[in-house]
C-alpha cells in the first residue's frame, strides 16, 4: 500500500489517497482543537495516543459486530482506513449530562440521563455545529430514513459496549460523537473514537479524563489519555 496525496486536512487528522481507490490513509496529528476552532495547541504524543487508542476501540467494536471503517494501523500515528462517503452529522450519546446540554436546557453537569438521549448536529465549523433533527436531515438531503435509523442504532449499540468496557476501567462514559459514511451502499463508523471526542469520569472522582481537560485548561490533557488507555489494558508506542 502506498501513501499518495493529501486529501483534507482536518482540525485534528490529515487524510491521505492510496495506490488503492477504496483505502484511505489517516495521519492523527498532535493538533487540538476546540470551541469549534477558536481554541488551538499541539500537545506533544497526542497523534501517537488517539492513533493507537482509536485502533484498539475500533477492534472492539468490530468484534461486537459494528461495522466500521477501520482495516490496520500502519504506525504510531497513521492507520489505513475505508474510503467513506461522510455524512456530514455528527451523532451524540449522552448517558450523562454535561457540556453542551448544561448550557441549552440548564441542567446540572452530572445528572444521570435515564434514557440516555441521542442527538445529531451539522458538522460545518462556520456554523457552529448547529443541533438538527431527523426532519432536516431527511429535508436537506443529508442522509435517507433509513441511513438515519442505522446511524442512531449503531450508536446505541456503541453505548452498551463501551459503556461496560470503560467501567471495567472504573471509568464513566459521558457522552461522545460518532461520524459515519456510506461504503460502498453501506452506513458503517467511520472517523474515530478516542478521548478527544467523548466525555469520560473518573468513576469515584468523577475526574475528567478527556477533552474537556484542554476546553477548561485542566492541564496533563495527553497524560490523562494514557491513563485512560493504560486503565484499559493498552500501552503506546511513540
Ligand atoms: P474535522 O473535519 O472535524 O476538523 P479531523 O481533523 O478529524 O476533523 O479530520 C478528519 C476528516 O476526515 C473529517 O472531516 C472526517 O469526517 C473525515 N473522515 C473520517 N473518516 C473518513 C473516511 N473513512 N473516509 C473519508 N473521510 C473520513
Ligand atoms: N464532540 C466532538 N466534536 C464536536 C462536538 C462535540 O467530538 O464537534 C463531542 C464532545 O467531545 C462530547 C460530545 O461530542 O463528548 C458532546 O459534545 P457537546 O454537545 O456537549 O459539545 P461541547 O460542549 O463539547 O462543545
Amino acid at each position: 500500500m502506498e501513501k499518495r496525496d493529501e486529501l483534507y486536512a482536518g482540525k485534528a487528522k490529515s487524510v491521505f489517497t492510496t495506490d488503492d481507490p477504496d483505502k484511505l490513509v489517516i495521519v492523527f496529528r498532535n493538533d487540538t482543537s476546540a470551541f469549534d476552532g477558536k481554541k488551538k495547541e499541539a500537545l506533544d504524543r497526542k497523534g501517537a495516543v488517539n492513533n493507537q487508542f482509536n485502533a484498539a476501540i475500533m477492534e472492539a467494536l468490530r468484534k461486537e459486530g459494528i461495522p466500521t471503517h477501520f482495516e490496520k494501523r500502519l504506525s504510531a500515528t497513521e492507520s489505513l482506513v475505508k474510503r467513506l462517503t461522510m455524512i456530514p452529522v455528527e451523532c451524540v450519546v449522552r448517558n450523562i449530562a454535561a457540556g453542551s446540554i448544561v448550557r441549552r436546557l440548564g441542567v446540572e453537569e452530572g445528572k444521570q440521563l435515564n434514557p440516555p438521549t441521542f442527538e445529531m448536529f451539522l458538522k460545518d465549523d462556520a456554523l457552529g455545529d448547529p443541533m438538527i433533527n431527523e426532519y432536516h436531515v431527511r429535508s436537506f438531503g443529508w442522509a435517507e430514513p433509513e441511513q438515519i435509523e442505522t446511524m442512531k442504532a449503531l450508536t446505541f449499540k456503541v453505548n452498551e459496549v463501551l459503556k461496560k468496557l470503560f467501567l471495567d476501567g472504573d471509568m464513566l462514559l459521558v457522552d461522545y460523537k460518532l461520524e459515519f459514511g456510506v461504503y460502498k451502499g453501506e452506513v458503517i463508523l467511520g472517523d474515530e473514537f478516542s478521548p478527544d471526542g467523548c466525555r469520560l469520569w473518573d468513576r469515584n472522582t468523577r475526574e475528567k479524563m478527556d477533552k474537556d481537560r484542554f476546553r477548561q485548561g485542566l492541564g496533563n490533557v495527553v497524560e490523562a489519555y494514557e491513563e485512560v488507555g493504560h486503565r484499559l489494558g493498552m500501552s503506546f508506542e511513540y
